[in-house]
């Protein structure tokens, strides 16, 4: 009896001592995963707060001064970027007289262009407007990259309250030596401002900045004054990134900063429909106007 209780002493005993061990485990695993999550924490604290000190101290030697009103802090402020006007109505953008949906081609231009692949353009703005377009040509031969964000809200507002949850975005490619020069792509720059702004306004949009890729490095558009020559010297400069060829949205819109004759937009247009796409839009901050 005595020989009894003292086995299940000893057994009892060392369950207790295996429960200790396990607690002890626990313990000190769980100080282990919160020492991770604040090391971690602090990391991320000290990233951003370093990353705003440089910001400050950028600031401090190289002051940005609104391009119109000359106050201190955004290259474009709030008030300047508000004065920019964003069209109401949209038009068909071959014969840019019948009034359609968000820039449709309309059935008389459709019927006589069977070579325009865009199934319409939305113009956010006036390409008169001497903000606007100082502000681009800041942007792409100035390199002042943070003129995207203003830009960037222009297309947002001009896309706001608009169904697009079915339409992915991409951008026109740069020829890679081009992008390496300027260092960035403008038009990728302004899909990433738009998705984070229209973010704010819990708009979620699919934005594929590779779904194209350029490989000419043709001569600028805006030097060649020829419509036809235009035409020419864009076509067969892209090509479907082969990373989505099985899987491409079935409608897309291209964003772009400035489109005169719709020649470059057309011609990714054309490559995305021979490959799959069902309809591609074209969405730009302005437009200048020149007749086909
Ligand atoms: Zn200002
Ligand atoms: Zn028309």
């Amino acid at each position: 009896m005595a020989n009894r209780t003292l086995v299940s002493s000893s057994l009892s005993n060392k369950i207790l001592d295996e429960l200790d061990e396990l607690m002890l485990i626990f313990v000190l695993s769980f100080f282990y995963k919160y020492f991770i999550y604040l090391s971690l924490h602090f990391t991320h604290i000290l990233k951003k707060y370093l990353q705003m000190e440089f910001k400050k101290l950028w600031h401090f030697v190289f002051p940005s001064y609104c391009i119109v009103c000359e106050k201190f802090g955004d290259y474009l402020c709030e008030d300047c970027l508000n004065k920019i006007p964003i069209r109401i109505r949209d038009f068909c953008p071959i014969c840019e007289k019948n009034e359609t949906f968000l820039g449709k081609i309309c059935g008389i231009c459709k019927q006589k262009n069977k070579s325009f692949f865009l199934d319409g353009l939305i113009v956010s703005s006036y390409f008169k407007h001497p903000v606007l377009i100082q502000s681009v040509y800041l942007l792409k031969y100035a390199l002042l990259k943070d003129l995207s964000l203003p830009l960037a809200k222009i297309l947002a507002k001009k896309i706001n309250n608009q169904i697009y949850s079915n339409f992915s975005f991409t951008s026109v490619p740069l020829h890679q030596e081009k992008e390496l020069f300027r260092g960035f792509n403008q038009s990728i720059l302004l899909g990433r401002k738009l998705q984070s702004e229209l973010l704010k306004q819990k708009i979620t949009i699919n934005f594929i900045p590779d779904l194209l890729t350029r490989k000419k490095n043709n001569k600028a558009q805006m030097t060649i004054k020829m419509i036809q020559k235009r035409k020419e010297n864009i076509k067969g400069c892209f090509k479907l990134n082969k990373s989505y060829t099985t899987k491409l949205p079935e409608k897309i819109i291209i964003i772009d900063d400035i489109s005169t004759t719709s020649a470059t937009l057309n011609e990714c247009a054309k490559v995305l429909k021979r490959n799959g796409v069902k309809i591609v839009w074209g969405i730009v901050l302005a437009r200048q106007a020149i007749r086909f």
